[in-house]
């Protein structure tokens, strides 16, 4: 039993001077020629998962969302440089999504597309209405039900800027104004740190924290793993009832979103 223990020491003091692979986070990839940026987005998702669920950086990202993840690039030849990229992690174009350093943070905005769908839920059932009165008493509107219309209503405030890398699903494109872009681009801010420190980006990310928390158990055992009773977090969240996850898988299957189109001219 010793020996293997110092055999297992002996290996990762060789292997950490290279760093972690997107193996070591549970994830292949097929197409890219550098994993490097990959390999850099999901250490950001894994140390944020494990804050949340105490779950080792290196096995949270597959029993949050499932073994078997494959992150995919393939050529295809378009007339413009163009690249597309799916919640079901594959992306085509023209020029490989890395190429361009404005989708740093694209993948994990492609997990948070993931963790939403797993639970189905529609605006309503986000039960988000985030924003605040300003020194004139103004109401301002910052993400989810706008109170004054009662209608779902994206802004980039919270954000350093509108447009990547800070919205990876571009304003032009559609489905820019969803509740569904909304909350991976808001998602991926909250996993990288990028809100501003203000009323607006401490707004967001008081939000997604708690979001996160309260369904991170329900996502994973949608995903089929087990239940996290050894990891004691957020006692009071979230129920799992068994009549609901058909539901929620049902609705989940039936999602696709092409999530991002970008055009260089
Ligand atoms: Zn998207």
């Amino acid at each position: 039993m010793n020996s293997i223990i110092i055999w297992i020491t002996l290996i990762t003091m060789i292997l950490i001077p290279f760093g972690p692979t997107l193996e070591n986070y549970g994830i292949t990839s097929i197409g890219f020629i550098d994993n490097s940026r990959l390999i850099t987005e999901m250490g950001y998702l894994s140390s944020k998962l494990s804050e949340i669920t105490g779950i080792n950086r290196f096995d949270v990202i597959p029993k949050v969302f499932g073994d078997n993840l494959t992150i995919t690039y393939t050529y295809r030849d378009n007339s413009i440089d163009s690249y597309s990229c799916w919640s079901t992690l594959n992306c085509y174009g023209s020029i490989s999504p890395l190429d361009d350093p404005n989708s740093y943070g694209l993948f994990i905005h492609e997990f948070g597309h993931r963790f939403l769908d797993s639970l189905g839920l529609s605006y309503n059932d986000l039960d988000m209405e985030l924003g605040y009165y300003d020194s004139d008493n103004q109401y301002i509107h910052v993400a989810g039900i706008n109170p004054e219309t009662n209608r779902f209503e994206r802004t980039n405030s919270g954000y350093p800027e509108g447009g990547q890398p800070y919205e990876q699903h571009g304003n032009l494109s559609p489905n820019y104004n969803t509740y569904q872009e909304d909350f991976a681009d808001m998602f991926m801010n909250w996993v990288l740190g990028q809100f501003t420190d203000n009323q607006a980006g401490q707004l967001r990310n008081k939000w997604m924290t708690n979001f996160i928390t309260d369904h991170i158990e329900l996502v994973i055992m949608n995903n089929g793993l087990e239940t996290l009773s050894e990891h004691v977090f957020n006692p009071n969240g979230t129920p799992c009832i068994k009549d609901k996850l058909g539901v929620y898988l049902t609705r989940a299957r039936g999602m696709r979103y092409i999530i991002y189109y970008v055009i260089n001219i």
